[in-house]
């Protein structure tokens, strides 16, 4: 089969390999799409410790189950699933608190396990969601995605969360800016220096789109909250720069969640505020089978768009898109390869 393989930092090229032989418990999928992640990026630039080459990457996929190993009786040939890439041991003390995605013995398809940027991936069949028929493999790709962005909510501490702050508009602030609209809050900014992704943020249900590079951006967020702060602030960028912003534009008792991964140095907070404003700050890593299945639910019924952030191109075109991504990603948000399009 054909596989997009990453060799080392800044390499990758198409090559023939060997097809995955089925295995208990494990379905083969021939892939339908898988989307690039910004931590594949992160990985293309040798900048990923734990993805070492050779490897396939492409944790965010869906297939069609053409091989069904001894033990796999849930599926059935033909179905079309998408895959919770995280395989956490169930058996620590995070996996029985239910934080599986913190699980110390976890391993992710496409980072340890080869991944869907080929034509076929062998996956466990319990790490299956089936697709309704009428949700396609681009939108199906993006469920891992928006369980990412479900994951900072879920976790929150808040009640009510009324005016939420979302930095980078980027495919995670998208999402998350549209999970602040779903769950009822009234004024949701989103920051960013490109002004495409300002104007899809707004079309998305951002009340406040601010370019970075015309205003102050915690300014502004007071401003939209008449000089209170937002309840939420959410950091989906991954600079030290940004993670200082997303506190300083909190609101008393409010909570900053960190996502963006790659800041340059430790951050720096004022202890002395975030005792006497009570300010929560922590951070959120990818997601539980719960997020992954309301995930899913929202693409479905329609909650949440996804369709307009992601585009698709040929899994042959892999090393190119790549190179664009991590070089000059102009409009592009999110990217599907599909093998055979
Ligand atoms: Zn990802
Ligand atoms: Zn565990």
């Amino acid at each position: 089969m054909r596989a997009l393989m990453y060799l080392g930092t800044r390499q990758m090229e198409m090559q023939e390999v060997e097809e995955p032989g089925v295995t208990p418990g494990h379905a083969v999928l021939k892939v339908g799409a898988a989307s690039i992640c910004g931590s594949d990026l992160h990985g293309f630039l040798g900048k990923s410790a734990k993805r070492v080459p050779p490897l396939i990457m492409g944790h965010e996929f869906t297939g069609e189950v053409v091989d069904l190993g001894r033990g796999a009786e849930g599926l059935s040939i033909g179905d079309r699933v998408t895959i919770n890439p995280i395989l956490s041991c169930g058996r620590c003390d995070e996996c029985l608190r239910g934080r599986t995605s913190i699980c110390p013995h976890r391993t992710v398809i496409g980072i340890e396990h080869p991944g869907a940027f080929a034509n076929y991936v062998s996956v466990p069949e319990k790490s299956c969601f089936r697709l309704p028929d009428h949700v396609g493999d681009l939108e199906g790709s993006m469920v891992e995605s928006l369980s990412n962005a479900l994951h900072i909510f879920d976790r929150s501490l808040h009640g009510f969360i009324r005016s939420v702050a979302v930095i980078g508009a980027g495919t995670q602030g998208l999402l998350a800016l549209q999970v602040a609209r779903h769950i009822g809050a009234t004024r949701i900014a989103v920051t960013d220096r490109v002004p495409s992704r300002l104007a899809l943020a707004t079309s998305m249900g951002a009340t406040h789109a601010i370019d970075v590079r015309a205003d102050d951006p915690v300014e502004a967020v007071f401003d939209m909250t008449d000089g209170q702060g937002v309840d939420l602030a959410v950091e989906a960028v991954g600079h030290t720069a940004t993670q200082e912003q997303a506190v300083r534009m909190l609101r008393q008792g409010g909570e900053a969640v960190l996502l963006g991964l790659g800041a340059e140095a430790p951050m720096a907070i004022d202890g002395v505020a975030m005792v006497n404003r009570e300010l929560v700050v922590r951070g959120s890593y990818a997601y539980t089978s719960v997020d992954f299945a309301y995930s899913l639910e929202l693409i479905s019924t329609g909650k949440i768009d996804v369709a307009s952030m992601v585009v698709e191109r040929d899994l042959e075109q892999g090393p190119g898109i790549f190179t664009k991504l991590v070089d000059d990603p102009g409009d592009l948000i999110k990217v599907a390869l599909v093998p055979g399009s």
